[in-house]
This record gives structure tokens, C-alpha cells and sequence, in this order.
């Protein structure tokens, strides 16, 4: 098994060539739509991105990207997406909240489908670089029963008690990042994302999570002149929430450190809150105090999850440091904005 590295490493990632072929699956997603964003922001220049969503449905299209409408559960499909790539960035899966993955798990694990052909062909194309976007859904559940929880190491995920369904299936698509390596020398990265939240996200339909849920119903209660909303839960389940720009900028330093592998890394925040403090935050910025009603039958997940940082902190000497409050108030105001369009008929994210 590779090892971690011994010494703290570079804050910034290093220069990459600008002209090199980048593969973005799931671009028309959340994560992948503001990765592209982020690296066209950045001056590459060929840059492919690949979701099954038609066009029309993608949260955004970003000017001077080839966009394909590929399904990546069919292999014939991986095989052309990833034609001519140095790099790629595997972030595709069928997934949503907490309400989406405990209903749905076959469909999180048919994602299977998507890693295992992306990372044959990948490796067979001779592409250089293989990011994965795990999840801290693997982690060991019996150690996430106490709100005031322990924050999780990446050792922590053996032995193995991932979440049903998706759990498993990221922590399975981790094992063949790293058997990529050692029996192949495919370069993969490994990243254990922790609730990433922000602009361009789902806000609406089922498969949005807490933050942005928490935001809408707010609006909702608001526009509709109620003073109470819904809450999953009890309100005391914990976790940490990390702002898209950090989750972006994790993505990029991770895939570009030699020193991280096959080496599974927390991408997350330190910062644990309750939902209760979380709907506190949000009622603060939209300047209203509801009433919560506790849905106590409604999905909550692990009472408790936090991201130990230590690892990250020693690989990159970094960690995603956006403050909630401040993520937060972006991502209301961008919620708000199309609560408002979709009000008057626009279409929207959702
Ligand atoms: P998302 O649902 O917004 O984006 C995923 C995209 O993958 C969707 O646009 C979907 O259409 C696409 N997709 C699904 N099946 C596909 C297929 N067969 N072929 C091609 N495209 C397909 O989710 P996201 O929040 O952007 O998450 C991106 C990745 O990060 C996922 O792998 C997810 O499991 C992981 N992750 C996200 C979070 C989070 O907090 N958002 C946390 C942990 C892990």
C-alpha cells in the first residue's frame, strides 16, 4: 500500500502545463461544473467535459469547453471520453442529500459502473493523472453514533462499516484507484469530500443536502408568509461543510501532489456544527427567526461527522478554510436569485 508522505508540502499546486488535455466527468453536476469554471479561470485551454444530463440540463456551460452528453456507465463511452487526456477528474455518480442516498442505494451503487470503466480506459488511453471524489460516506458508521463525534482520520474507514449502498461503492471504486497503481502505475488521487456546498448546486427536487435545502425552505417560509419550516431530524445530527471554492482548490493541489497516490485525503472542513446551529446561521442571514418543526421519521444520516484535518494540513499545508457564515451568505443569496427566476417562469438550476 502506498505510503503517506513524511513532510509538510507546497501551499499551491504546482505549474501544470496550460495546453494539456483535462477530462471533467459529471461536469454538468455541481463539483464539476465549478471545477471547470475554476480551471478555465485558470488559463487551460482544452478542457473536455462529460456529463449524462443533456446539455440543457446542466448547471452550467462554460464558454470555451468541449461539452459531450455521454452516458459513462457504458465503457464504449469512457473509451471517447477520454481520448487524448493527461488528465482526469472522475467526479460522475448518481447521488444527492441524506433523503436521496438512503432511498436510492442501488442506483448509488451502479455509480460502480461509471468508476470502474472510466479508470480501465483512462489507464489503457495512457492518460497521466486519475482524480476520484470519494466521499466521507466510507467511513466506519459505528464511529459516527455521538453528535460530539470524534473527527474522522483517513485510517478511520478500516475496518470497513461504510454507509449502505454509496458508502460502499465509493470505498470500493478507492480500492481500485489504488490496485490502478500498484499493478498498473495509473497515478490516482483520492479525495474524501465533506459536504461541499455553494452556488451551482442542487437546491431543490430531492437530491440537494442540508444547506441548500435549509436555505430554500427559509426563502420558501418567508415568500410564503409562514413562520415555521421543517427540520430533518431532531436539529442535533452534526457536520462540517466546506464552501465550493475550497472543494476546487483541494481538488487541483491533490491531483497535483506526486507525494498523494493512491492515498486517501479528507477534503473538508474542521468546522463542526449542529443543524441547529446550521438553521441558526441561515435565519441570521435572511434576517428571520421560524419556528422548527423536528421531523423525527424523516432520513438524518450519522449523528455525527467531522473531518480531522491533520493529514491535509501536514500533505499541503492547507485546508479549506472558507468560515460557514461567510459560504453561507453566498450561497442564500445565489438560492434566493433563483427561487426569484423560477417565481417568474425562468428556468433555473434545481
Ligand atoms: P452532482 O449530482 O451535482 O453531479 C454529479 C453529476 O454526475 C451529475 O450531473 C450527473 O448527471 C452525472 N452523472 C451521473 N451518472 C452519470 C453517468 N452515468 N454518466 C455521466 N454522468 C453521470 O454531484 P456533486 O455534488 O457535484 O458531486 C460530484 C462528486 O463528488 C460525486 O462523485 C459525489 O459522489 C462526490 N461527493 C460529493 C459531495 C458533496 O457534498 N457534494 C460529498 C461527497 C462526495
Amino acid at each position: 500500500m502506498p505510503q503517506a508522505p513524511k513532510s509538510k508540502k507546497p501551499a499551491e499546486a504546482p505549474a501544470v502545463d496550460k495546453a494539456i488535455q483535462i477530462v471533467i466527468a459529471g461536469a454538468g453536476g455541481f463539483i464539476g461544473g465549478n471545477l471547470t469554471r475554476y480551471f478555465i479561470a485558470k488559463g487551460f485551454t482544452r478542457i473536455r467535459a462529460i456529463d449524462k444530463k443533456p446539455l440543457h440540463e446542466w448547471y452550467q456551460r462554460v464558454p470555451g469547453v468541449e461539452c459531450l452528453c455521454l452516458d459513462l456507465s457504458k465503457e464504449k463511452n469512457c473509451r471517447r471520453a477520454v481520448e487524448g487526456a493527461t488528465e482526469i477528474y472522475q467526479l460522475a455518480a448518481d447521488m444527492g442529500g441524506m433523503g436521496f442516498i438512503e432511498r436510492f442505494r442501488i442506483e448509488c451503487l451502479r455509480s460502480i459502473l461509471i468508476n470502474t470503466h472510466m479508470i480501465e480506459s483512462a489507464t489503457k488511453a495512457g492518460c497521466e493523472r486519475y482524480f476520484y471524489s470519494s466521499s466521507a460516506c466510507v467511513y466506519n458508521t459505528d464511529l459516527q453514533k455521538d453528535p460530539k463525534v470524534r473527527a474522522l482520520k483517513e485510517s478511520d474507514a478500516y475496518p470497513a462499516m461504510a454507509e449502505r449502498g454509496y458508502g460502499w461503492e465509493k470505498l470500493v471504486s478507492e480500492m481500485f484507484c489504488q490496485e490502478y497503481w500498484a499493478e498498473r502505475g495509473m497515478k490516482t488521487f483520492i479525495a474524501r469530500f465533506h459536504n461541499a456546498y455553494g452556488p451551482w448546486g442542487t437546491w431543490t427536487g430531492g437530491r440537494e443536502k442540508a444547506p441548500a435545502a435549509i436555505c430554500r425552505k427559509v426563502i420558501e417560509a418567508m415568500d410564503e408568509g409562514k413562520d415555521e419550516i421543517a427540520v430533518w431530524g431532531d436539529g442535533t445530527q452534526t457536520r462540517s461543510f466546506m464552501y465550493i471554492d475550497d472543494c476546487v482548490k483541494g481538488i487541483d493541489r491533490i491531483a497535483h501532489t506526486d507525494a498523494l497516490v493512491a492515498v486517501p485525503i479528507n477534503l473538508g472542513t474542521s468546522e463542526l456544527v449542529s443543524i441547529n446551529e446550521l438553521v441558526s446561521i441561515i435565519e441570521k442571514i435572511a434576517g428571520v427567526q421560524l419556528r422548527r418543526r423536528y421531523q423525527l421519521d424523516a432520513p438524518r444520516g450519522v449523528a455525527g461527522r467531522n473531518s480531522d484535518n491533520t493529514f491535509i494540513k501536514k500533505a499541503l499545508g492547507w485546508e479549506p478554510d472558507t468560515p460557514l457564515r461567510a459560504g453561507l451568505k453566498k450561497t442564500y443569496d445565489w438560492i434566493r436569485s433563483q427561487y426569484e427566476l423560477r417565481k417568474k417562469g425562468h428556468k433555473t438550476v434545481d
